[in-house]
């Protein structure tokens, strides 16, 4: 197969050429390849290789809302192809045993390229697993014992040379939040789980990461992931410029990006997630930290549940929304308005998540062809219906962006997207 006339990202410019791919594997990448093979003439649209989703929920075991197949055919028709995906299944990935179980029949079943997360616990935390690409911490409850309840162990799980994803909600900021507000509004959700929560979550996390940087003998490395306030994002911002040993990186979701809680009892389940919506003032600023670099990833915190349970009153509503296939439509849609490069985009959803958790995910002759093709002047408009996720709604519905997946070329298969309106 010959991918004609791409504009290809590459290395902060883009290379016009063509792209022969044989038996999945990229052969070359030059101007005018002659050779007689299908070719598709993409007539001067861009080709990005190695988008990855590094904040993923596929819940393999439960089907009824995703699983491997239909996660990773989502993840093509939005263009990604790397994700890495989290440890919260039921029962969660808290022992070697369930992880390499996990890890097996994900890396079979996966249409794209798939990675995992290893979920740490008060009592696992020195546990070396081979092939986790993180050790992910959660401050707050998520499945079993996959939650650290006594934070003065903070300091001992986070002293080791390990990559680790911290989701920074303060678990007592939320309980004091319990008893003032009764949950009976979408709003009540976001104010239990106030800025608060997730200001004094970071600082909790600062705090031993400042020890540790002191006794100086690990060097550690956090990942703050689904950043969604403006002092959250500064608190480290202002650790990154003080650490020397240990390592500090931030993503931010498309959501937090886009919606706020003006929206919340518009939006209802659909905008259910944790962190929840913020202020309008916190989107501006995620935008700003986009632009002057202190965001270092977008990914989507793609959280799938079934239609039926996000209709479901605020009380009974499950947290989390699919995200996966709105990922490039919102983030080319900003490069549209001028507000981030295609460079700097390229950079927080493909160089940057690859550096950080270790993917070779760069597009290369000699290795699995892995690239999307991207409409950068088309426009269209969101649809639940066109996803190949389970999860068929999303908050962006009939939304119009500009900027649009065509094809995905993932482990070497072609795929084309259903995305585009007709
Ligand atoms: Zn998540």
């Amino acid at each position: 197969m010959i991918l004609k006339n791409c504009r290809i990202v590459m290395d902060n410019r883009i290379i016009e050429g063509d792209i022969l791919i044989e038996d999945g594997v990229i052969k070359e990448i030059k101007k005018d390849i002659k050779k007689r093979d299908e070719l598709i003439d993409l007539k001067n649209k861009i080709v990005i290789g190695g988008i990855t989703d590094a904040h993923v929920h596929f819940r393999y075991r439960d089907t009824r809302k995703e699983g491997f197949i239909s996660g990773s055919e989502a993840a093509i028709n939005g263009g990604v192809t790397y994700v890495i995906d989290m440890p919260n299944d039921n029962p969660p990935i808290t022992t070697r045993e369930r992880f390499y179980r996990k890890y097996i029949e994900g890396k079979e079943r996966s249409k794209v390229n798939i990675e995992f997360n290893y979920g740490v616990t008060e009592t696992n935390y020195l546990d070396e697993v081979e092939g986790a690409k993180s050790y992910k911490i959660f401050m707050v409850e998520s499945v079993g014992d996959l939650y650290i309840r006594d934070y003065s162990k903070l300091r001992d799980i986070l002293n080791q040379d390990k990559i680790f994803t911290v989701h920074a909600e303060h678990r007592d900021v939320i309980e004091e939040n319990k008893k003032r507000y009764p949950l009976n509004s979408w709003i009540d959700h976001c104010r239990i789980r106030d800025k608060r929560s997730e200001i004094e979550g970071i600082k909790e996390i600062l705090r031993n990461l400042e020890e540790i940087e002191r006794l100086g003998d690990k060097k550690p490395h956090v990942h703050f992931c689904h950043v969604s306030t403006k002092e959250g994002l500064d608190l480290i911002k202002k650790g990154k410029e003080r650490f020397k040993n240990v390592k500090i990186s931030l993503e931010v979701t498309p959501h937090h990006l886009y919606l706020n809680m003006d929206m919340a009892e518009e939006l209802k389940g659909f905008a259910k997630f944790n962190p929840p919506l913020r202020t309008r003032e916190d989107n501006r600023a995620l935008i700003r930290g986009l632009i002057d670099g202190s965001v270092d990833i977008v990914a989507t915190d793609h959280a799938p549940h079934s239609y039926e349970e996000k209709m479901r009153s605020v009380r009974e509503c499950p947290s989390g929304i699919p995200g996966i296939e709105t990922f490039l439509p919102l983030m080319l849609n900003l490069v549209n308005k001028g507000m981030i490069s295609l460079f700097r985009l390229v950079d927080l959803i493909s160089m940057r998540p690859g550096s950080i958790f270790q993917i070779d995910n760069s597009l290369k002759e000699g290795k699995t062809a892995n690239l999307t093709v991207i409409d950068l002047k088309r426009e269209v408009t969101i649809k639940g219906e066109r996803f190949k996720s389970k999860a068929k709604f999303t908050p962006f519905e009939n939304w119009r962006v500009k900027g649009v997946p065509l094809y995905t070329v993932a482990k070497g298969i072609l795929y084309e997207s259903s995305l585009v309106d007709d």
